[in-house]
């Protein structure tokens, strides 16, 4: 049981209690406590009157003592109602007013009360009840016969307040129960609002982030001058509007960044808001999709909404950025799940109703980012919608050198570190890996210096000369650390120490198939390093670094990347004569790459087709069916061919230049890392016996077969 429902069950309980108690206190909503109409009978009450201690018969009645009041009354309030003194009765009373008439002041009755309050002359007044209306009437005869005034407190019950107070408890316990429920529906209401966000579009609003923090420009941008001048067109224009209107050109509503995750995207979209001086919102289109149909179209509307009423108060721009569009706005008509289809279809058509909907001029520009263009549905592609695309891809070897000089910030940097350098050694890397990169190399440094200093200063140095000796710098060592760890992740020293001699030969053995099959084949790149150091993503990896870019595969470089990629289990079975499960990766990407070139790349003996995926040709994703079964099935069998061929030229390779692999595994089983200059050192003492010539390629169809 929770607190919260402990507490609603002691409150169940008490309520009840109060209310009871509260009925027992409270007295009949008066509205007037001074006598409304006071009347006196009798005349005045003489100023003169005697003060002397009263006594009807013997003087003390009762135990009333001379100069008190009859009795303690339980309550004198300063002017307030006394309560009924139970020490005096009527009896009493009346025979105080009958021997001794003139030390009483008067009489005061209240209608609806039997409470007769009596004041006295010199002592205190004090209460006495009559027992009805009758006793009552007859105190009235007796005052009049003794010359005593008397007045009538004429009190008025409100109908309401008396019906509230004489149904006091069953109010209170309809209201206890009315509260309940309110309560209760107001933790569903914000349930429902944690599961569905309704009514709010869940989009962080960046004008909070961006008053505590320096705009993004365009210049923090690097490696995609494309993308930059796209979006500069947007923001300001590339010529002046003048210009632009001139030929009518209008600017786009939608643009549609696409390109691998980390190659800045955001970065961009924040650029357009801190260029343009205008408003920001960034929002996920995974946001918007819920079990719930109707809440992501709710949402989309209240992103608008909101964008327009940012716009009409600032009078600025206001960009939203929706990542991730290909979550909502995937094509349509496809899919099995049928409630949540529905949810995503409702939402993608509020978005496209949303943007058809934006005047040229609302100052609303609408930015989303994907990595899967191919995914997204045709309509949101339209004119009008995300008519403007722009490629974010990773960044080349130039880019790559801009983004370090970005993030290098002033950090100080040891001898040979040099953009050049860092740009080589981080291919195929994004500009958030690159990021990770800089900051990591410099904690390294930080606590590789640290270590020395500490080192330094046991050894009796001071720390001036600490200072002349240690230079903090990041080397390039440091660099190579923290490229590593960004695509392997962490060092597992501990279980690298841990590992048994046949874990790690098993590792070197494979890594080093790998490492000997790209040295023969010519479509593979140049290797610049072999470890089989642990790290948390991998048991041990081969690096490869192509001398430029590349923008395509040949045929035979991606055969070649095949075979590579199985000469790591082939090693371990020619030369260990067994395999381990470190192989799925490998396996995994080259089963992907022999299907890429029967399907999409036309590299196989079925021919020049491109069929996209074998689950879209087949229609089981929702796209049109664009194969039948019997081209399904000639499919698989040759990609299968691929991968078997290849898995059989990387063993004749592996066979043949056995000695070199050997070598390979002796320095890896004891220093763990060989680097470029040792393996280059390598391959020149052991030539490769592995004549290319007898290597057997899976054929590909020619045009006379085509024909
Ligand atoms: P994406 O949206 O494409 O996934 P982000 O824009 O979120 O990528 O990139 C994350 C971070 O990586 C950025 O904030 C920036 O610091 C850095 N970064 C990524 N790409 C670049 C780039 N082209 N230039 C400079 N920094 C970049």
């Amino acid at each position: 049981m929770t607190r919260k429902t402990k507490k609603l069950i002691i409150w169940i309980l008490l309520i009840p209690v109060i209310g009871f108690l509260a009925s027992r206190f409270v007295t009949p909503g008066e509205i007037s406590t001074p006598p409304s109409h006071p009347y006196v009978r009798g005349g005045h009450v003489p100023a003169t009157a005697p003060t002397a201690p009263i006594s009807p018969a013997t003087g003390t009645p009762n135990g009333v003592q001379p100069g008190a009041p009859p009795a303690a009354p339980a309550h004198y309030g300063r002017g307030g109602s006394a309560v009924s003194s139970p020490s005096v009765s009527m009896y009493e009373l009346i025979q105080l007013m009958d021997a001794q008439p003139t030390t009483i002041r008067g009489l005061s009755f209240t209608n609806g009360s039997n409470d007769v309050r009596v004041s006295r002359v010199g002592g205190a007044d004090f209460v006495v009840q009559a027992p009805d209306d009758g006793g009552k009437q007859e105190l009235r005869a007796r005052a009049l016969a003794d010359k005593i005034p008397f007045a009538v407190k004429e009190v008025k019950v409100d109908p309401i307040a008396k019906f509230m107070t004489d149904n006091a408890l069953t109010l209170l316990i309809f209201g206890a129960f009315i509260g309940l429920m309110v309560m209760a529906q107001r933790r569903q209401a914000k349930q429902m609002k944690g599961i569905t966000g309704m009514g709010s579009a869940r989009a962080k609003d960046a004008d909070a982030v961006r008053k505590s923090i320096k705009p993004t420009k365009f210049t923090d941008v690097a490696g995609c001058p494309e993308a930059v001048k796209e979006l500069k067109r947007v923001v300001k224009g590339v010529v002046g509007k003048e210009v632009y209107d001139l030929f009518e050109a209008e600017m786009p509503k939608g643009i549609l960044l696409i390109g691998p995750p980390g190659t800045g995207k955001t970065l961009l979209a924040k650029a357009v808001a801190g260029e343009s001086d205008g408003t920001f919102s960034i929002t996920s289109g995974s946001s918007f999709v819920e079990m719930l149909v109707g809440v992501g179209a709710s949402r989309v509307r209240d992103l608008f909404e909101n964008a327009r009423k940012k716009v009409a108060e600032t009078k600025k721009p206001h960009i939203i950025f929706i990542d991730e569009i290909d979550a909502v706005g995937g094509k349509r008509g496809g899919g099995t799940s049928a409630g949540s289809n529905s949810e995503r279809e409702q939402t993608l058509n509020q978005i496209l109703v949303e943007m058809d909907g934006m005047i040229g001029n609302e100052g609303i520009l609408v930015i989303a980012a994907t990595n899967r263009v191919d995914m997204l549905d045709d309509a949101l592609l339209r004119p009008g919608r995300f008519d403007c695309h722009v490629a974010v891809d990773l960044p080349d070897k130039a880019g790559r050198e801009e983004i370090f000089k970005i993030h290098l910030g002033k950090r100080p940097l040891g001898e040979g570190v040099t953009l050049a350098a860092l740009a080589h050694r981080t291919y195929g890397y994004s500009g958030a890996e690159i990021k990770g990169v800089c900051n990591r190399a410099a904690i390294v440094a930080a606590e590789a210096y640290d270590e020395l200093r500490a080192e330094l200063i046991a050894s009796g140095k001071t720390a001036a000369e600490v200072k002349e000796i240690l230079r903090p710098v990041i080397t390039l060592e440091h660099f190579d650390e923290a490229v590593d760890f960004v695509r392997y992740g962490n060092a597992a020293e501990s279980k690298q120490a841990r590992m048994s001699v046949l874990d790690k030969k098993n590792t070197a053995v494979h890594e080093g198939g790998h490492a000997c099959s790209a040295a023969v084949l010519d479509g593979c790149d140049p290797v610049v390093k072999i470890t089989i150091m642990r790290r948390s993503r991998a048991l041990g990896y081969v690096q490869y670094l192509p001398e430029n870019d590349r923008v395509s595969f040949t045929r035979d470089q991606a055969l070649a990347r095949i075979i590579s990629m199985m000469a790591g289990r082939a090693a371990q079975e020619v030369i260990l004569g067994t395999c381990d499960t470190g192989a799925s990766n490998d396996f995994q990407q080259a089963t992907d790459m022999a299907r890429k070139m029967v399907v999409s790349w036309g590299m196989s003996r079925l021919g020049h087709i491109s069929v996209g995926d074998r689950q879209d040709a087949m229609g089981t994703s929702g796209g049109p069916n664009q194969i039948g079964p019997d081209l399904a099935n000639e499919i698989d069998r040759e990609w299968r061919s691929i991968t078997r061929a290849c898995y059989k030229a990387a063993k004749d390779i592996v066979k043949a230049d056995r000695e070199r692999l050997e070598a390979l595994v002796e320095i890896l089983m004891d220093k763990e890392t060989v680097l470029a200059d040792e393996w280059q050192a390598l391959l020149a003492k052991y030539p490769s016996k592995f004549d290319v010539k007898t290597l057997v390629l899976p054929k590909a169809e020619t045009e006379e077969e085509g024909a």
